[in-house]
Order: structure tokens, then sequence, then C-alpha cells
């Protein structure tokens, strides 16, 4: 299986998991504070570091916004 990289939103956590590849978009358990918030980091290269993370995610885009990034809704 190969490893994917996730980020809690909650705590800022980051770790690695290995899962199957048809669950990698699956929000999975946070290793730290145990919420199924964390979502998968789309790219080891310069990922969007925000001080809160709230509802960002990187290169994917936030809950606020329809399009693949946050320019049009300010984030
Ligand atoms: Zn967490």
């Amino acid at each position: 299986m190969p490893v994917y990289e996730y980020r809690c939103p909650d705590c800022g956590a980051v770790f690695s998991k290995m899962r199957p590849m048809s669950q990698a978009d699956a929000p999975v358990e946070c290793e730290r504070c145990g919420k199924r918030n964390a979502r998968r980091m789309l790219s080891r290269i310069a990922p969007v570091r925000r001080e809160d993370g709230a509802g960002a995610s990187a290169g994917g885009g936030c809950a606020g916004c329809s399009s693949a990034n946050c320019s049009t809704c300010g984030r």
C-alpha cells in the first residue's frame, strides 16, 4: 500500500499513513488529537502552511470555494 501524508486542521499535526489507494482521500483519524478531520496533503513540495489551517488543504482549495484554489474566496 502507498504511504500518504495527512495533516490535521484542528491541531496541525502532520503524519503519514499507509492506506489503500481507494481510501487516500478519505478523512483519517488524527494521531495527535484523535479527530477524524485529517486530510491528505497532495504534495510534499512546499505545502501551504497556515497558522491554524482552518479548512484549507494544500492544493485543494477550501470548504468555502468551489474552484481548485482559494484565490476566489479570500483565503
Ligand atoms: Zn489533530
